[in-house]
C-alpha cells in the first residue's frame, strides 16, 4: 500500500472511496493526504458522513474545520443511538448504545468534541456514585466541549453548528444565596452529566446561564478546560491575592497544576508542593518559581517556610489535594496575617485538628472555595482564549471512549498524565 493517500491518489486511484475501501481505516488520512474537503469524500461515494467518523476520524469538529460548511450534514438522518459511557457501579463502567437525546424546548444537543477526565469522575468511578451528582445506571463525565446539532424551540442564542462549552452546574438565580452573588452555593444548583458520549444533551437552565460560544481559535478540547479552570480561578481569587504575595499550592493534580498556572500568570511567586516526580516538571513548566518535594510533611513546611524571608511563611497558602494532612499543613505555611485555602474537598465526615492558638494569635484567615460561578467561567474561558495560558500542558493524553475503562484504571495508578481528552 502507498505510504500516503497522496501518493495514493497520485498513483491513479480514482476515487477516495478505493482508497478507503482499500483498506485505509482512517478517513482523517485521506483529507489530510491532499483532498480538500470532507465534502469530497462524502462525495465520492462514502454515503454518509457517519462513515467517515467512524471510520477513524476522532471528531466531527474536524470534519467540519476539515472544509465542511455544516455539521447538520456530518450526521446521518435518522440515526437513533449513539455510544455512551454508563456507570453501574464501582469501577463499573459500560460503553452502551443508548437513544440519542433530543432537544425539549430551551434545550440543546451537542456533539461532543472532547469530554477531559477529571478527579471528580474519578472519585465517581471508585465510589460507584456521587452524593449529589450521580445514581447509578447514569451517563457521567462533565467537563466538555463540542458542536451544537440541535436547538430545542424558544432557543434563540445557538444555532446548528456552534461550536460550545456548556457548564456542568448552573444556579437558580431566584435562592438566597444567588440573589447575594454566591451562586456557587445555590441551593438548588443543577448538575449536568454526560460527556463521555456521543452527545449530550443540555438542559434550559444551562443553556440560558452557562453555556458560552468557543471563540474560532480555540480547540474545542481546550474550550473544555473551562470548568476546572473556572474552580481554580475562582479559588484563586477568593485567596485575596495581593501584589508581592508569595503563594504556595499543595498538590501537582490537574487542578494544584491549574491554580499554580493562575497565579503565575498574574505574577505571583509560587511555591508548589507536590509528592510524585512527574508532578516536579510540569509544576516548573507552568510557572511555579520553586518546586518543594518532601518525604513528610515537617519537612515540606520547613523547606517551603526556608524560601520566604526570615522563614516568616507564605502569604497564602492554597490546599489543592483534599485530604486532612494537608489541609493541616496549609495552616501552618502562612505567615501570621496570612489566608489559607482550604480549596480541596474530603470526604465526607472528615475531621481535621488545627492549633487554635496559632491560628487566633497569628490572625490567620481561613477560606474554602468551592465551585464556580457563571461570571468566573465567563472568565475562564476567556483566559484560554487569551493566548498565555497553556492549556495543552494539561491534556497529557488522547483516547477513545471505548478505552474509558483503562484511562480511569491508569490515573488511579498515579500516573504522571494530567488529563485525558476522551473523543468520543
Ligand atoms: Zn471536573
Ligand atoms: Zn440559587
Amino acid at each position: 500500500m502507498a505510504s500516503t493517500v497522496k501518493d495514493a491518489i497520485l498513483r491513479g486511484r480514482k476515487t477516495v472511496k478505493t482508497v478507503v475501501e482499500e483498506g485505509r481505516k482512517r478517513v482523517e488520512d485521506v483529507v489530510e493526504g491532499g483532498l480538500n474537503t470532507v465534502e469530497t469524500v462524502v462525495g465520492a461515494g462514502l454515503n454518509t458522513v457517519e462513515t467517515v467518523v467512524v471510520g477513524g476520524r476522532r471528531t466531527v469538529e474536524s470534519v467540519v474545520h476539515k472544509g465542511r460548511k455544516t455539521v447538520e450534514n456530518a450526521f446521518l438522518p435518522g440515526r437513533v443511538t449513539m455510544r455512551a459511557a454508563i456507570l453501574h457501579g464501582r469501577e463499573d463502567v459500560r460503553i452502551e448504545q443508548v437513544p440519542i437525546p433530543k432537544a425539549a424546548k430551551g434545550e440543546l444537543i451537542v456533539r461532543v468534541g472532547a469530554a477531559l477526565t477529571c478527579g471528580t469522575d474519578l472519585k465517581v468511578f471508585r465510589r460507584g456514585y456521587h452524593a449529589r451528582m450521580i445514581v447509578p445506571p447514569a451517563l457521567f463525565g462533565h467537563e466538555l466541549a463540542g458542536t451544537v446539532v440541535e436547538a430545542g424551540e424558544g432557543v434563540t442564542d445557538y444555532a446548528q453548528g456552534d461550536r460550545v462549552v456548556a457548564l456542568n452546574s448552573a444556579p437558580c438565580g431566584e435562592c438566597y444565596f444567588c440573589k447575594r452573588g454566591q451562586e456557587n452555593l445555590c441551593d438548588d444548583l443543577l448538575f449536568n452529566n454526560g460527556a463521555y458520549a456521543e452527545f449530550i444533551r443540555i438542559p434550559e437552565r444551562i443553556v440560558a446561564k452557562n453555556t458560552l460560544p468557543v471563540p474560532e481559535h480555540v480547540p474545542l478540547e481546550h474550550a473544555a478546560l473551562t470548568e476546572p479552570l473556572a474552580c481554580a480561578v475562582h479559588g484563586f481569587q477568593d485567596s485575596n491575592p495581593r501584589p508581592g504575595d508569595i503563594v504556595a499550592i499543595i498538590g501537582g493534580g490537574p487542578l494544584g497544576l491549574m491554580m499554580l498556572h493562575v497565579a503565575a500568570l498574574a505574577g505571583y511567586e509560587v511555591i508548589a508542593l507536590v509528592k510524585h516526580d512527574g508532578q516536579v516538571e510540569a509544576a516548573k513548566q507552568l510557572g511555579a518559581a520553586h518546586v518543594v518535594q518532601a518525604p513528610n510533611i515537617r519537612k515540606a513546611v520547613q523547606e517551603t517556610r526556608a524560601l520566604t524571608p526570615k522563614d516568616r511563611g507564605v502569604d497564602i497558602a492554597i490546599e489543592a489535594v483534599g485530604v486532612p494532612q494537608a489541609w493541616e499543613e496549609a495552616v501552618e505555611l502562612v505567615r501570621k496575617g496570612g489566608t489559607v485555602n482550604f480549596f480541596g474537598g474530603c470526604a465526607a465526615n472528615t475531621r481535621v485538628t488545627l492549633d487554635t492558638n496559632r491560628v487566633h494569635y497569628s490572625d490567620i484567615t481561613l477560606r474554602a472555595t468551592f465551585h464556580h460561578t457563571p461570571a468566573i467561567c465567563r472568565k475562564a474561558l476567556e483566559i484560554i482564549a487569551g493566548g498565555r495560558f497553556d492549556a495543552s500542558a494539561f491534556i497529557t493524553g488522547h483516547a477513545n471512549l471505548y478505552e474509558l475503562n483503562r484511562v480511569f484504571e491508569k490515573l488511579m495508578n498515579r500516573s504522571s498524565e494530567i488529563k485525558t481528552a476522551i473523543v468520543p
